[in-house]
């Protein structure tokens, strides 16, 4: 019986562990791929104490730094989580189980894809997920962001500042986001919203996306017209589906979207799992690597609280028989 189990080797996970081991926590970090999503980002920016870093790079320093300290890494999947008299039984792909007196869950957001030809050819290569993520700066070039949501349309505007020319391509004929992006893309020289469009293909030349082969359908005779726009830069922002169905069967709650609803110690409705990471959703988290090793030490913390006030009224209790 460990005292904690915590599910996801992505940087929330791994701080996770590493802030566990500071506490002295028994635990155990289990994990599909490590480093999670972070492995996959050519060139980190804005991660604070590397100018510029690979994802593989900060994963690789990350999950040293876990091991130096006493984390042990299982790199297994999670297929169950069920509640025990004592805590939680996790149980993996392989069917070992395991036991923990609590849970941080720390699946991630797997980002939806639009599933076209091109889209895993130039991950890396002008197809992007995060516009925060990149250089700041798209002067001389052209983008398409993907999508119609609050996303879409910040991405829009923030690339609209550098950007010569930005189009976004959305299926709908209204964007769905706040009115203050709507305000700015309408007010802007650069931004062009291509309505009622599908995207069919990313094209591009082996090294680089060069353009996005598109479809328009015009609304009232429902003609489909097809064109290619010529772009430099494709960031695809049509949301992200939460690592959360491993909590369903225990009744944690979460919004419509998926994503667990937690209070400000990071913990769920359900007493002993906390959660960290991009699964939080928007209201505690930026779904970037600063804001995953934020609620991993947050979580950790509160877990070692949650165990430290777990003792206390039994230690008082016993005394008090004893007294007695
Ligand atoms: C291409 C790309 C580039 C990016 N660039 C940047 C950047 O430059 N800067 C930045 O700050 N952010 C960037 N991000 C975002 C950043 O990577 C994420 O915000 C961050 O990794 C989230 O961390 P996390 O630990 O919450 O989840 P993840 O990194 O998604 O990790 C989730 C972990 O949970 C595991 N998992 C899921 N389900 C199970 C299961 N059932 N059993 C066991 N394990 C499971 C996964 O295998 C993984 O280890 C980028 C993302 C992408 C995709």
């Amino acid at each position: 019986m460990f005292d904690l189990i915590i599910i996801g080797t992505g940087p929330a996970g791994l701080t996770a562990s590493i802030y566990a081991t500071c506490f002295k926590l028994s635990h155990v970090v289990i994990g599909k791929v490590v480093g999670g999503q972070m492995i996959l980002a050519p060139d980190i920016l804005n991660y604070p104490g590397f100018e510029q870093i690979s994802g593989r790079e900060l994963t690789d320093r990350m999950v040293n730094q876990t091991k130096k300290r006493g984390g042990e890494i299982l790199l297994e999947s999670v297929k169950l989580v069920g509640k025990t008299d004592n805590g939680f039984r996790v149980v993996t792909e392989t069917e070992k189980i395991y036991e923990a007196k609590t849970l941080i869950l720390a699946t991630g957001v797997e980002r939806r894809k639009l599933n076209i030809p091109g889209e895993n050819e130039y991950i890396g290569k002008g197809i992007e997920y995060c516009a925060s993520c990149g250089k700041f700066d798209y002067a001389e070039k052209t983008a398409a962001v993907i999508g119609g949501a609050n996303a879409a349309a910040q991405t829009a505007v923030q690339v609209g500042h550098s950007a010569s020319k930005v189009y976004v391509v959305y299926r709908g004929t209204e964007l769905r986001c706040d009115p203050i992006w709507l305000e700015q893309i309408k007010a802007s020289q650069h931004i062009e919203v291509v309505y009622g469009a599908q995207v069919k293909e990313i094209k591009g030349d082996g090294q680089k996306v060069t353009g996005l082969q598109i479809e328009i359908k015009n609304p009232q005779t429902q003609a489909v017209e097809s064109k290619e726009l010529m772009v430099d830069k494709v960031f695809i922002e049509i949301g992200g589906v939460p690592g959360t169905a491993l909590l369903i069967p225990l009744g944690v709650t979460m919004d419509e979207g998926g994503f667990i609803s937690v209070d400000e110690k990071l913990s769920t409705n359900i007493s002993g799992i906390y959660v960290a990471g991009d699964i939080i959703g928007h209201k505690y988290s930026i779904e970037q690597i600063t804001s995953a090793v934020g609620s991993g030490a947050r979580a950790a913390s509160s877990v070692f609280s949650y165990l430290k006030q777990q003792k206390a009224p039994t230690l008082w209790g016993t005394s008090q028989i004893k007294r007695g």
